[in-house]
């Protein structure tokens, strides 16, 4: 299709639906397929095994079900990809990226920040992959002939660090380069059109968009997502349709949402700039933040999740979740309303303690995920928190707060 993203988020992976003679997205919950011939239903299963479409029967719905690859179909679409695999969690597909990468080797090469949970399974080793963390500079040096896989998110979470995709591209020639582009979603970064060759997103956050779906999918080439189907089929961590239905409904809306979350996120970071117990606000929108110049070249905006340090650390930081009312104390992001949280104790609680440290996660560390409510009301919100943590933390307050922490 040449038409352009909007468009292409409201239409993508809807083909085959006036063939159907349908107009909303059908939502097929079958969990098997009647198998009118055996020869027929024999070639499609070994097809599927090896990682290929079903040729007519999709026989069960661990190897193929209609309303995910439809979402599929649209999200490769919108990351201009061959195509897309849709996992039951980002975890899952994260699991199943290190697995079929097994093929080539046992080593990757992982730049942090990462998500907690990235770090966690790659630091434990359970995979069976040796990690060498680098910095976006080193990847050349910490490649080894078994290496696999480079792993890098950007933006990072929690931190916003923005990685230059195609720097780590040249540095690492022929290894696959994965990208974790949760924060940035297609509407903002489409990390295939910088050499990578693989984009992940934990579609629980913005294309889900509303809090009540647990997704991942990984859009890539033909011969990675053969890879990664036939690592689904046995292991089994294929997206429920129901889920697949509402991320591809939520997909209409996407650009429209990440737009204006990301209009009030760059308000709300210009504000906690100037608020007295703000040490340091991190938001590629800021000026001097995108020494790279990443945000037109490989982003077309900086997004709409903010961190900023609070002086009182993790007493200051859990006053402030104790206080806001509007905003709700929660981890995860990118839904319509908005969410805070405390990185070092809640989603980077289980990364090695020094390694938070080097990626800047302080005790005083709060991350913002922007949602769709007015501006100014959550500017109100969140300034009330933060003159209550000042008061606190300069000693004003009538009160002994008793344990605040999280
Ligand atoms: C949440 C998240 C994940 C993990 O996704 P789940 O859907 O929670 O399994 C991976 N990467 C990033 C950047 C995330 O924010």
């Amino acid at each position: 299709m040449g038409y352009t993203f909007r468009t292409k988020a409201v239409h993508a992976g809807r083909a085959d639906l006036a063939a159907l003679g349908v107009h909303a997205l059908p939502l097929d919950l079958s969990t098997t397929n009647p198998l009118p011939s055996l020869a027929g239903a024999n070639q499609s299963l070994d097809t599927m095994a090896r990682g290929g479409h079903p040729q007519g029967s999709s026989v069960y719905a661990r190897l193929h079900n209609p309303t995910v690859g439809r979402f599929e179909e649209a999200l490769a679409g919108l990351e201009k990809a061959d195509e897309a695999v849709a996992f039951s969690s980002g975890m899952a597909a994260m699991t199943a990226c290190l697995l079929a990468a097994r093929e080539q080797g046992d080593h990757v090469v992982a730049i942090r920040p990462l998500y907690g949970g990235t770090d966690h399974l790659l630091a434990s080793g359970l995979l069976g992959m040796e990690v060498s963390w680098s910095s976006p500079e080193g990847v050349a040096d910490a490649i080894r002939p078994d290496t696999a896989l480079v792993i890098l998110e950007t933006p990072a979470n929690p931190t916003l660090e923005l990685v230059d995709v195609e720097m780590v591209v040249r540095q690492a020639k022929r290894i696959p380069v994965l990208v974790d582009s949760t924060f940035a979603t297609p509407v903002l970064q489409r990390p295939l059109e910088h050499g990578a060759r693989i984009v992940l997103h934990s579609a629980t956050k913005f294309l889900g968009g509303h809090g009540d779906v647990i997704a991942g999918v990984v859009a890539t080439d033909e011969e990675w997502a053969a890879a990664l189907r036939r690592v689904r089929v046995v292991t089994g961590g294929i997206l429920h349709p129901l889920a697949a239905y509402l991320l591809h409904r939520g997909l209409q809306t996407l650009p429209v949402r990440v737009e204006a979350a990301q209009r009030s996120a760059v308000e709300i970071a210009r504000r906690l700039q100037d608020h007295p117990v703000v040490e340091s606000v991190f938001f590629p929108g800021l000026p001097g933040s995108d020494p790279l110049g990443i945000v037109g070249r490989q982003m077309d905006g900086p997004g709409s999740i903010v961190a900023f340090a609070v002086s009182g650390g993790r007493e200051s930081a859990a006053r402030i979740l104790a206080e806001v009312k509007l905003m709700t104390p929660a981890v995860s992001l990118g839904s319509t309303d908005t969410l805070i949280q405390h990185p070092a104790g809640l989603t980077h609680h289980v990364v090695d303690a020094q390694a938070r440290d080097r990626c800047g996660i302080s005790e005083g560390l709060l991350r913002i995920s922007v949602g769709l409510e007015d501006v100014d009301d959550l500017w109100s919100d969140l300034s009330g928190a933060l003159d209550a943590a000042t008061l606190e933390s300069a000693g004003t307050s009538r009160f002994r707060w008793v344990d605040q922490t999280v």
